[in-house]
């Protein structure tokens, strides 16, 4: 797969996208690109066309006159810019008026017809597209949208992590889940994944905190929403940040080096040789305690006795997560993790009882 940043912007890191949630006037939209290139920090420019809004009273912006306005101003200030696209229609007018790169956004990604609709209106169109994570934490529907691009000859892709809808958790707009991205990170080698804190957030503090954590994660870029007058913009006015805020808060952001492609230290060589060690040594311990859960199986079946019982289940998870707390691992990765060999050892006697019993193979 071809690598989005580094091979339509520059490599260089962190990748910036910024720009308003939405485009207003051609006023507007001339003041903040200028003031993001004067800043500097930007690589992308992002603006909203057509605005998904949650109730219908609400700013459904400007739709494909502000398209002229967009293309004009970043041509003036050199800078590719992207747009949202919900259908068909959306895609084929970004497309007329010289859009750089496409996204997908979160309300879309959950609708497989109307992904593959859009994915059908690109084909053989070489555009870079980036695609926002579902509103629900589904893995599955946010690579199966990239997958969708990629099988209609979409190779620059990128995902954006913003966030998924919680009805209980109000510290956020949408919450982040960190293990999704990088989850999907591991599933497809070289996947970028850009971070939304706007639309984690919801508001203008709290925007650096995500920003840094998506950096020490070791996500690839930010995408910001930035308004020359945050207070007066006609769509999410609360989170927009100035283009002179986005400037100091780039700078301020730490950012860490992704050690692929560079040769590790010595210390850190060390340190992954004692790791490859001890999971060496867990491996063995697992191979071992599944050999004992396999006698325990053939001594069950020899009794007449059923695979699970709930007694001693409850004996070994509350025992074992006792002791694992005492050793400073968490109550959650404990019982996930012995919920996960405990199922493995339930179904290994179920397989051995049926291969015992003919009849129910
Ligand atoms: C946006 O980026 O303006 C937007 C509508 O975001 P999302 O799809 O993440 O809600
Ligand atoms: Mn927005």
């Amino acid at each position: 797969m071809d690598n989005l940043a580094n091979q339509i912007l520059t490599s260089k890191r962190p990748f910036v996208i910024a720009g308003p949630c939405s485009v207003e006037t051609e006023e507007q939209t001339h003041t903040i690109v200028d003031q993001l290139a004067n800043e500097g920090k930007v690589q992308l420019i992002r603006a909203g066309i057509w605005k998904p809004r949650t109730r219908p009273d609400s700013f459904e912006g400007i739709g494909e006159k502000g398209l002229p306005w967009l293309k004009e101003a970043c041509t003036q200030a050199n800078l590719p810019f992207a747009v949202e696209v919900a259908n068909t229609k959306h895609a084929e007018i970004a497309l007329k008026e010289g859009a750089n790169v496409l996204w997908i956004g979160a309300r879309t990604t959950v609708n497989p017809f109307a992904v593959q609709e859009i994915a059908d209106a690109l084909k053989g169109v070489k555009i870079p597209v980036m695609i926002k994570n579902p509103m629900n934490p589904d893995l599955e529907l946010w690579m199966g949208a990239l997958e969708r691009m990629y099988a209609v000859g979409i190779t620059k892709l990128a995902a954006i992590h913003r966030g998924f809808s919680d009805a209980y958790d109000k510290r956020y707009r949408n919450k982040p889940n960190w293990s999704m991205p990088i989850h999907l990170k591991r599933e497809w080698t070289g996947m970028e994944v850009i971070n939304d804190p706007s639309h984690i957030v919801g508001r203008r503090d709290g925007l650096l905190e995500v920003a840094q954590s998506a950096m020490n994660f070791g996500l690839d870029g930010l995408m910001i929403e930035t308004h020359h007058d945050p207070d007066k913009a006609w769509s999410d006015a609360k989170q927009q940040v100035t283009p002179r805020r986005l400037k100091e808060m780039i700078d301020s952001i730490e950012f860490k080096q992704s050690l692929e492609n560079m040769r590790p230290d010595e210390k850190l060589f060390d340190l992954r040789r004692a790791v490859d060690h001890l999971d060496d040594q867990l491996l063995d311990i697992l191979q071992e305690r599944f050999s004992v859960i396999d006698q325990i199986g053939a001594h069950k079946r020899e009794h007449n006795l059923t695979v699970f019982q709930s007694d001693r289940w409850k004996d070994v998870m509350d025992s074992r997560t006792e002791k694992g707390v005492k050793k400073h691992l968490s109550e959650k990765f404990m019982k996930e993790l012995l919920y996960c060999i405990h199922e493995e050892s339930v179904k290994r006697q179920e397989r051995q009882l049926r291969e015992a019993d003919p009849i129910k193979k």
